[in-house]
């Protein structure tokens, strides 16, 4: 695969980086990575990845664009409040680089589902906003093998952090338990920032153009988070647990199962502080 004049003047600024160049942008432009959700992470990331010359980018969301959405889900527009999410990022992202191709699936992630679902791409980008989803992805990653970019946000900060299945560890490996059913807050009452979301979403589009144009260094077995309220970064080291339920030495998950979507708590970290992540 070589690049057309358009390719090689659209992608200019970052084709003459030495980490990139030619190589990583035709790596790039092979490259196919699956959005979980068009929220506030999905967005932003969407944008990033679709300006930089990511061949193919699916996109998975069930929603219809709310007003409520708009001060943060900056795919979407006033006009498409409505229509399903996934065509209104769809038809965003086409009009920004009609040089890549952009599934709009719209639809859920389920159990039974993934499998399929996933196995076109190269690399998950989970922006999803309820920790079923946020399990059954990871746990999808592992048995697939699949390189998963998490991040989550709420109130006026969030996390990142990368998966290299069975490499690095897995979300469960870091909290390991999804959380119990019981007092059930309602996903939508925590609020966020727009700008809290799009520092997370950014991120996670960064750590998936690492991964696919292979520069730089993936941040696995460290989970960063950003306290948007006195705007600092910082780094907590995890590690692969040998009994995690998925990727650990004697995995009890060989199969893909649904967790009950109503359930919305906090899940206790292994160690250090956990922004919750109840929002995108
Ligand atoms: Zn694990």
């Amino acid at each position: 695969m070589s690049l057309s004049k358009e390719q090689i003047a659209r992608y200019g600024r970052q084709l003459i980086l030495p980490e990139i160049g030619m190589r990583g942008q035709e790596q790039l432009a092979r490259a196919a990575v699956l959005i979980v959700g068009a929220g506030g992470l999905g967005c932003p990331a969407a944008l990033y990845l679709a300006a930089a010359g990511v061949g193919t980018i699916g996109i998975v969301d069930r929603e219809s664009v709310a007003l409520s959405n708009l001060h943060r889900q900056i795919l979407h527009t006033t006009d498409g409040v409505g229509h399903p999410k996934s065509r209104s990022a769809q038809a965003r992202l086409v009009a920004l680089n009609p040089g890549i191709a952009v599934h709009a699936i719209h639809d859920g992630v389920t159990a039974a589902g993934a499998r399929q679902l996933f196995a076109p791409y190269g690399v998950i980008v989970d922006g999803s906003d309820n920790f079923a989803t946020r399990y059954l992805v990871n746990d999808a990653c592992v048995l697939l093998g699949k390189p998963l970019v998490h991040g989550g946000v709420v109130h006026f900060g969030g996390q990142v952090m990368t998966v290299l299945p069975k490499r690095s560890a897995c979300f469960r490996c870091v909290f390991p338990e999804p959380p119990q059913a019981g007092a059930i807050p309602s996903c939508q009452e925590a609020g966020v920032l727009g700008t809290a979301a799009g520092t997370v979403g950014v991120l996670m589009a960064h750590e998936a153009l690492k991964l696919l144009a292979g520069f730089g260094e993936p941040l696995t077995d460290r989970l960063l988070t950003f306290d948007g309220r006195a705007s600092r970064f910082r780094e907590i080291p995890v590690r692969r647990d040998p009994a995690c339920a998925v990727c650990g030495e004697r995995p009890t998950i060989q199969e893909l199962m649904t967790i009950d979507e109503t359930v919305c708590l906090d899940p206790q970290p292994k160690e250090g502080a956990w922004h919750a992540s109840k929002s995108r």
